[in-house]
């Protein structure tokens, strides 16, 4: 199997070519077609699978470039991941032009809110910085479809259970939601079971 094979544009085979990106890894297989078909999804998977690209590949694929409010939301427990995922967004969607930005406590507010007065299509941030620019209106979230939770466990334990779940009561419910995390314990297992519509379980 390679990415030929998948049901996704030119513009993502392209970019995935380039990024030298031939075979999907195990995760990238399991996560892939049920994402393309707005499954939701709870991921165990470590970092170094491949899990950006599993749900980065389907997101790019599916966001309307046309739209100019943000269509998927990704949330992330560090500033450093949050940086990583926008970029790997990016280098996915290049050809589609699709732009991401990243918003993490530590830089300045204002330049994250120029940022989002442009055309965005995906947002990746840390919980604390997303909540604020959900409070100060710089953040519109009724065309979000896509919610991506990264490192879930890693979010608990640094305590932004409140942020995130308040986050997530702002969406609208007719979106899609995926999990990832390497554990599943037991406050992440209630915080999918809580928000998500059936989702299906993958252990990588
Ligand atoms: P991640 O687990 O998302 O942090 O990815 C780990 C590393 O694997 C990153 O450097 C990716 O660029 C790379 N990677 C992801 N998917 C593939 C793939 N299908 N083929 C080759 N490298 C990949």
């Amino acid at each position: 199997l390679s990415f030929a094979d998948y049901h996704v544009s030119d513009e993502i085979k392209r970019a995935l070519a380039v990024l030298k990106y031939e075979t999907p890894t195990e995760v990238q297989r399991e996560v892939i077609p049920l994402a393309l078909e707005d499954q939701d999804l709870v991921v165990k998977a470590q970092t170094g699978s491949g899990k950006t690209a599993s749900f980065g590949i389907p997101v790019t694929e599916k966001v309307e470039w046309e739209e100019k409010k943000p269509q998927a939301l990704i949330l992330t427990p560090t500033r450093e991941l949050a940086v990583q995922v926008r970029e790997d967004i990016t280098n996915i969607g290049r050809f589609k032009r699709i732009k991401a930005v990243a918003l993490y406590g530590k830089e300045p507010f204002a330049k994250q809110k120029e940022e989002l007065k442009q055309k965005t299509h995906v947002v990746v941030g840390t919980p604390g910085r997303v909540m604020d620019h959900i409070e100060r209106e710089t953040l519109a979230l009724d065309q979000i479809k896509y919610l991506i939770i990264d490192e879930a466990d890693e979010m608990l334990n640094k305590g932004f259970i409140d942020e995130v779940e308040a986050i997530i009561k702002k969406l609208p419910s007719n979106r899609v939601s995926m999990v990832f995390s390497a554990t599943l314990p037991k406050d992440v297992e209630n915080l999918c079971h809580e928000y998500m519509k059936e989702p299906v379980h993958i252990e990588i």
